[in-house]
Parts: C-alpha cells; sequence; structure tokens
C-alpha cells in the first residue's frame, strides 16, 4: 500500500527582494507503508519545503498529497487536514526540545495535547523514553544532557504517539560522526520494531545510501531521480545526480564518432567507443576506482601525486592539463613524477552544464 503520495505538488515563495523562487518543482512521488526513503540534495534544493507540506505546516501553491490513502492537502478542492491530525512523527535538524521542560515532559507534551488519562501517558512515555535509552532520565534538563541525548529526546517525542509516519529533516547534523553514525543504527531499530515509514531527508549521501530503502535525488526543486541508493550510484540519470553520490572525475572531452579526445590532444583518443549519442563538448565521468594504472599502453599521463590510505592508494594524475583522480590497490606502486598510462572503465557521458542553470544555482544558495 502506498502510505504517502504526491501528486502534482508545487509551492513557490515570492518575497519583495528576490522575486518568485519555485521551491518545490510538479513532485510525484509514492512512498510504500514501511519504507525508508530518503530526499537528498544540496541546500536549498527544497527538501524541507516537501517535508513541511506533507506535515500540514506549510500550504501548496498546486497538487495534492495523500496520507495513508486519505486526502490531506489538496489547493483545488481546498482541503487542509492541520499537522496535529495527520498521524505523524516529527524531527527536525535543530535539537527542537524544550529547555523549560524535563525529558520527561518533553516527551509527554503531545500526549497531553491529545488528552489522553495520566496513567495511560506515564506508561507511554516510559516506553518511548526505553526505547530511546532515555530511561533514569525522566526529570532531567535537556540544557543538563549531551547533544546525542537532546536529539534522543526529540526522537522519543516523535515515536510516543505511534505515528504511522515518521518525518526526519537532518535529524543528525548537529551529532558528531560517531553519534551519527549510533543515532542511525537506534532509527533503523527503531522503525523495524514500530514498522513505522520513514522520510529522512539530508545533504550527506553517506548517510542517505546507508538507511534509504529507496531515495530520491533533487535539484533546484525538481526531481532528478527515484531509485534504490545501488540504482541511483551505479545508473545516475544526468551529471547532477552523479556528481552527488560517491566520488566522481569530471573531465572535459571533445566527442567525435565516437571517440573521446580530451580538448588539447585532439591526435589520440582517451577513449575510443563512447556509448552516448553526443558529439563535440561533453563531459566524462569516472569513478576513482574504475581507471587503472600500467605501465605499458594506455592513455599517456603523468603522476602528480601519491597518498597512501588505509585501503587503497590515490593517485593524483595529470593527464594533458587534466587532474584526474585514480585509487588503486597496494600494489604496482608509481612514483610522483613517474609517466604512466591509463585505461578507463565504464566512464558515463554528459553534456556540459549550462550557464543557465548554474546562475540559478548561485541565486538559490544566496536566498
Ligand atoms: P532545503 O531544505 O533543501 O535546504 P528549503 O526547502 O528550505 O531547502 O528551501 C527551498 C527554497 O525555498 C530556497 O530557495 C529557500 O530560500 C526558499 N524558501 C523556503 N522557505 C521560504 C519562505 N518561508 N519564504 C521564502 N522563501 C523560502
Ligand atoms: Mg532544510
Amino acid at each position: 500500500m502506498d502510505q504517502i503520495v504526491l501528486e502534482h505538488v508545487t509551492k513557490s515563495f515570492t518575497t519583495k527582494t528576490l522575486g518568485t523562487v519555485v521551491a518545490v518543482k510538479d513532485f510525484n512521488l509514492s512512498i510504500k507503508k514501511g519504507e525508508c526513503f530518503s530526499f537528498l540534495g544540496p541546500s536549498g534544493c527544497g527538501k524541507t519545503t516537501t517535508l513541511r507540506m506533507i506535515a500540514g505546516f506549510e500550504d501548496l501553491s498546486e497538487g495534492s498529497i495523500y496520507l495513508g490513502g486519505k486526502l490531506v492537502s489538496d489547493r483545488n478542492k481546498n482541503i487542509y487536514l492541520p499537522p496535529e491530525r495527520r498521524e505523524l512523527g516529527m524531527v527536525f535538524q535543530a535539537f527542537a526540545v524544550w529547555p523549560h521542560l524535563n525529558v520527561f515532559e518533553n516527551v509527554a507534551f503531545p500526549l497531553k495535547v491529545k488528552h489522553l488519562p495520566s496513567a495511560q501517558i506515564k506508561a507511554r512515555v516510559s516506553e518511548a523514553l526505553r526505547h530511546c535509552n532515555l530511561d533514569g532520565l525522566e526529570n532531567a534538563f535537556p540544557s543538563n544532557l549531551s547533544g546525542g541525548q537532546q536529539q534522543r529526546i526529540a526522537l522519543a517525542r516523535a515515536i510516543v504517539v505511534n505515528p504511522d509516519v515518521m518525518l526526519l529533516d537532518e535529524p543528525l547534523s548537529n551529532l558528531d560522526p560517531h553519534l551519527r553514525e549510533s543515532m542511525r543504527f537506534e532509527i533503523k531499530r527503531l522503525q523495524r520494531q514500530f514498522g513505522f515509514t520513514i522520510i529522512f531527508v539530508t545533504h550527506d549521501q553517506a548517510e542517505a545510501m546507508a538507511l534509504s530503502d529507496r531515495m530520491l535525488v533533487m535539484d533546484m526543486g525538481s526531481i532528478q531521480q527515484i531509485g534504490t541508493p545501488q540504482e541511483l550510484y551505479q545508473r545516475p540519470v544526468n551529471r547532477f545526480v552523479h556528481s552527488f553520490l560517491g566520488q566522481s572525475n569530471f573531465t572535459d572531452v571533445v566527442i567525435k564518432d565516437s571517440r573521446a579526445f580530451l580538448p588539447n590532444d585532439m591526435s589520440t583518443p582517451i577513449f575510443d567507443s563512447v556509448s552516448a549519442p553526443l558529439q563535440g563538448n561533453a563531459v566524462m565521468a569516472t569513478r576513482p576506482n574504475d581507471i587503472s594504472l600500467n605501465r605499458t599502453q594506455g592513455y599517456k599521463a603523468k603522476i602528480t601525486k601519491r597518498t597512501f590510505k588505509t585501503d587503497f592508494v590515490e593517485y593524483m594524475v595529470n593527464a594533458q592539463g587534466q587532474a584526474l583522480v585514480i585509487q588503486t590497490p597496494h600494489r604496482n606502486l608509481f612514483q610522483a613524477g613517474e609517466d604512466c598510462f591509463l585505461s578507463i572503465s565504464q566512464p558515463a557521458w554528459y553534456e556540459k552544464e549550462n550557464s543557465a542553470e548554474l546562475k540559478e544555482r548561485e541565486r538559490r544558495n544566496t536566498i
């Protein structure tokens, strides 16, 4: 069953200084019950706005939203269900705990709003605290607790209502890396236990890939691609998605009759069987471990730098004035300054990004 459905959802903001920004553009999306789904994209791409519309904190400029099969927001039919009636749990980026309430009172708050009997509140809060490893801290105040504990209060307050859907807006971004990892694990554990549907918003690709069943990558208000982490990593539909997931080299090339040349060397192709229907200026995208180095054949280049990493050796290579990063196993080592030959497997090919796109991206990031 589809738990969350967005149809043609659009949201524009108009401000005096900046004119109209289309924060979310024609979003179409279905998320299944029990799925852990991530929104990934750079700052300003519309992630929070989308989440706020699903939660009911923001009306729509166009389109409709269904939760559990029920129409909750529809611009044309003038339907709008307020947030407290949407059966959602939410955790937002900043530690959204109330400093003047102790841990128990913070977590009990959503149940008090619903006027549940106090014995029931007590039982449910204790259970939520236990699940978030906060038992024993009922009477503590947030200011006396660590960042991780404060974020767990927010998590406990979200699960205490037994939500069908959990909306998490960069909930881990204020935590140090070690804590992030263990909170990620906690979130997955709670999801397995309670079976809620999760939308997890992040600009951190590793986090999205580790947590999600499926995810989407968005840019400037539009969905670029929806799929499993593996599909998006292995078969990105465009340069933006490619650049957002994992490390890559983007090399300027000129394509002529299915052969790709570096602009400074139109005599020898760097790759001679381009699969994409492109001609002229284009971009070749390679993952650092899709290029291998050898001393006898391939495209001539020079090692400029070598760095030992724990699991591989990383080289910086200069090929006709363009820098490429290459990662190889710890054998057949090359020295900095040495000549080498490159062979590239399975590059991806993209058109060059045009300047209008670059300008729009800059404009949104300065708002
Ligand atoms: P993200 O969460 O991906 O960083 P947001 O959804 O917060 O992005 O913002 C998307 C775009 O909408 C940005 O350009 C932002 O400046 C704009 N925006 C968001 N909220 C408002 C608002 N209340 N008024 C005007 N512009 C807004
Ligand atoms: Mg945001």
